[in-house]
């Protein structure tokens, strides 16, 4: 990289606008503060948070939902009601929602055995000792949501709010499969149930994931709705975006123009008592050195051996995460395809043993005006093979190839989806999502990058050990509130 043409000085510089960078800038614009930049490489803010825009309306690139907010998720309450999506007092025990944001029923389907069926655990023709098993499962994960050791959830959303207990810090040791077959769970569809919402949140199979990781899937969300049940979602036609566009609008409104995109950070250095971030700009050819006092760092941490010089122990500890490579496909319809009998068509449609793990109808909201053209977003997470082979898979694979694979795994529960289909959109995002391997969750690496550093802070969801919404959010503000302290602002905490 040539050397920078020019200087910059601003008092704090974030890198990356993905969810956390932009939860960051909204925290620091809230508290009135304004002398920052917010430097991205994409073209849009929003990172895994972005959407395309087709012809039949926008769709989602990556995240596609958000649960209603659990009680402790106070932040994304408060965003909420300052996107007027959250009507009325944020802590609310049951806040109402606006309902053109509440997914609309049905929900989710399952595709299995040439049907549809209701729900995402497999049901029909399911023995009577299988569906004692789901029974047990389901009631402990039930007590894990309702445990609390000295004022704390065992599983709480944000994690870092969850009980340290040693039996449950323990679970971060073992898989999650193996801490199923020692619980007496050999199910194999209470196993494939298990596995489908590993590779969903996770982008990783049950037997690479830690039992804490995956136990808090199941046991974290305690959300309730006035005019939902607890287990709604929020969702949009571009997925997450109007989160993430959301924020960035509030950083305009009230810091003015602070984002500046096309902007690749690929250079960190501590010089005394700043810190200098190089940026490459491709479309000017040239590269800028960004002076501050205090860096947030909320790209994804597999960058901070290529980018921070020295520090050989932090680069040592961003070395032992891994990343979840996914496929994206965006499938424009002329039409809604012919279905399968059994349940009719849902938001997230789930495929049974299948490579893909299903699709979102990005129409859905709106189907009861309109069920003309739309849009499938099919979700596949390499996890069949470990992340640097699916990563060459990625690669290696071209778009024709993959379009073609996905139109045929679709044929069969829509066997005119080749008639329909008019356009089909890849997206192929290498280290999609941090995995959380065990040990990694409640590890001294992990701790290390959510620690508070004089003139540094990380932020991204990756600090959380998992990726989420909320976990993205929490590790903004929180990197957002730290600096402030730092420069000695005064300032309303998000968090409390
Ligand atoms: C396929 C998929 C589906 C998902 N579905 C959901 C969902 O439904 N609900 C949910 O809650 N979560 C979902 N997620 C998780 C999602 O990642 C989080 O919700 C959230 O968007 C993560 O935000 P982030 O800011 O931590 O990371 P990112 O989105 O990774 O943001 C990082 C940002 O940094 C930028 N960047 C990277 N390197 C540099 C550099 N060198 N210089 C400057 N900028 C840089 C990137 O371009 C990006 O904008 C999904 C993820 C994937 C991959």
């Amino acid at each position: 990289m040539p050397s920078p043409t020019e200087t910059e000085h601003v008092r704090v510089v974030i890198v990356g606008a993905g969810v956390a960078g932009l939860s960051a800038g909204w925290k620091l614009a809230k508290a009135g503060f304004n002398d920052f930049v917010i430097a991205e490489l994409e073209a849009q803010p929003g990172g895994n948070s972005r959407a395309g825009q087709g012809a039949a309306g926008p769709f989602p690139l990556a995240a596609h939902y958000l649960p209603i907010p659990t009680q402790e998720a106070v932040a994304v309450r408060e965003l909420l009601s300052e996107l007027g999506v959250l009507i009325g007092d944020p802590r609310a025990e049951q806040p109402r929602y606006d309902e053109r944001f509440l997914c609309a029923v049905p929900q989710e389907r399952l595709y299995r055995h040439g049907r549809w069926e209701d729900g995402l655990v497999p049901a029909v023709g399911i023995g009577a000792d299988e569906r004692a098993q789901y029974k047990r499962f389901f009631g402990l994960m039930e007590s894990f949501k309702r445990r609390c050791d000295q004022g704390r959830r065992a599983f709480a959303l944000p994690m870092a709010l969850s009980s340290r207990a040693d039996d449950l810090v323990a679970l971060d040791r073992q898989s999650l499969r193996n801490w199923l077959l020692a619980q007496g769970f050999d199910s194999p569809h209470l196993h494939w149930y298990v596995d489908y919402a590993c590779r969903d949140d996770f982008g990783t199979r049950a037997d690479a994931v830690s039992a804490w990781a995956g136990i808090h899937y199941f046991a974290c969300r305690n959300g309730q709705a006035r005019d939902a049940s607890g287990d709604a979602v929020l969702t949009s036609p571009g997925g997450n975006a109007w989160l993430a566009d959301g924020m960035a609008r509030s950083i305009r409104e009230r810091a003015g123009d602070r984002i500046r995109t096309g902007s690749l950070a690929f250079r960190v250095i501590e010089t005394g008592d700043r810190m200098a971030v190089d940026v490459w700009s491709p479309t000017e050819q040239r590269v800028t050195r960004i002076e501050a006092e205090q860096l947030i760092w909320a790209a994804p941490l597999f960058l901070v051996p290529h980018v921070f010089a020295g520090n050989a122990s932090l680069k040592a500890a961003a070395a032992t995460f891994s990343y979840a490579p996914w496929l994206v496909a965006n499938l424009t319809l002329a039409r809604f395809p012919a279905e399968r009998s059994g349940a009719g068509v849902a938001w997230d449609n789930v495929l049974f043993d299948s490579p893909g793990l299903g699709y979102v109808v990005s129409t859905h909201q709106q189907m009861r005006v309109r069920a003309g053209a739309t849009v499938f977003t099919y979700y596949r997470a390499l996890a069949e093979v470990d992340p640097a082979a699916g990563r060459a898979l990625l690669l290696g694979t071209p778009h024709e190839t993959w379009a073609e694979q996905v139109l045929a795994e679709l044929e069969g529960p829509h066997p005119d989806i080749r008639q329909v289909a008019v356009r089909v959109d890849t997206f192929r995002l290498g280290h999609a999502m941090v995995r959380p391997t065990p040990g990694l969750i409640w590890g001294t690496e992990r701790a290390r990058f959510a620690g508070d550093f004089p003139r540094v802070r990380f932020a991204h969801a990756d600090v959380s050990g998992f990726s989420l919404f909320e976990e993205a959010q929490y590790r903004g503000i929180l990197a957002a509130e730290r600096t402030l302290r730092r420069l000695g602002r005064d300032f309303v905490s998000s968090l409390a």
